[in-house]
């Protein structure tokens, strides 16, 4: 039980790797703030979002929904302010919500790549920012964990307006180390391979992709979302009473296979 009592927001937790991070950190007794974007199905099938709330509860942790968009400051501070109203505090913050339209660069509209860069960038320094405050406020320090990418070391020919925002991550997570680390907050990032989820599920249909994929990746194997639940648990955790400005590659060998 490494988040016994602790309390954890996770920003897109609703499907793939934020939801796999907030089942995982239940399991470890963290009770759990959940943001994500839709409030459920136009057609009124389950909404995913309350799916994860309903499976943390099964475990016995308490966990509450703060939907809405992070691309909106309002966000960040609603996700605060349900943490502290439920449970009396917010330890952890695993800032994890992103999009990535695949798009070519030469044609790219410029609305894909201004809201790529609202949600993933601006949205995480939003809610990096409310979360700083509160635990600041609080003073017995905490942990924040920014979900960047491979994609911050490396191009893509269709993310020229996706991996700018998961190097600004990466990189807002060295710089918060340092402005943050006075008041006991540790600040880092994850940096996932390819994981297979519905962000990149078009994208991996294609067989030959997913066949170099697996070629290229020295494990064998593309990733899922439950392998970023032990890094991610392990940041949060005191175990990692010491990580300040680290980069946690979480991609089965992927970048440093260079062949
Ligand atoms: P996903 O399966 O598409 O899930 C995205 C999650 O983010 C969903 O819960 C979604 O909520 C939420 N979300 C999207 N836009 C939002 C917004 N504006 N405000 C609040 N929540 C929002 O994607 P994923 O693969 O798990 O990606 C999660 C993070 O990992 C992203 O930051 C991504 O860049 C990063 N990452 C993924 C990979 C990969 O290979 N999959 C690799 C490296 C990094 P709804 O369900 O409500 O839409």
């Amino acid at each position: 039980m490494l988040l016994e009592g602790k309390v954890v927001a996770v920003t897109g937790g609703s499907r793939g790797i934020g939801r796999a991070v907030a089942l995982a950190c239940a399991r470890e007794g963290a009770d759990v703030v959940l943001n994500f974007l839709v409030s459920g199905a136009a057609d009124g099938s389950a909404n995913p979002g309350q799916e994860v709330i309903d499976a943390i509860r099964g475990m016995g942790r308490r966990a509450i929904a703060a939907e809405g968009d992070v691309a909106d400051p309002a966000t960040g501070t609603a996700i605060v302010t349900g943490a502290v109203e439920a449970f009396g505090k917010l330890d952890v913050l695993v800032s994890n919500a992103g999009i990535c339209p695949f798009h070519t660069f030469l044609d790219m509209p410029l609305d894909i790549m201004r809201r790529t860069v609202e949600v993933n960038l601006f949205g995480t320094f939003y809610v990096v920012q409310a979360a700083a405050n509160q635990m600041v406020r609080q003073g017995r320090g905490g942990s924040i964990i920014g979900v960047s990418s491979v994609s911050a070391l490396v191009g893509g020919a269709q993310q020229t307006h996706y991996t700018p925002t998961k190097a600004g991550i990466h990189s807002l997570m060295q710089s918060c180390a340092i402005a943050l680390g006075p008041y006991g907050i540790r600040c880092n990032s994850v940096l996932p391979g390819t994981i297979g989820t519905d962000i990149n599920k078009e994208d991996l249909s294609d067989p030959a992709k997913r066949e170099y994929f697996s070629k290229r990746i020295p494990l064998g194997r593309l990733g899922e979302p439950d392998d970023l639940g032990g890094p991610v648990v392990f940041l949060a955790s005191d175990m990692a009473q010491y990580v300040n400005g680290a980069a946690l590659l979480v991609d089965g060998g992927l970048f440093v296979n260079l062949q």
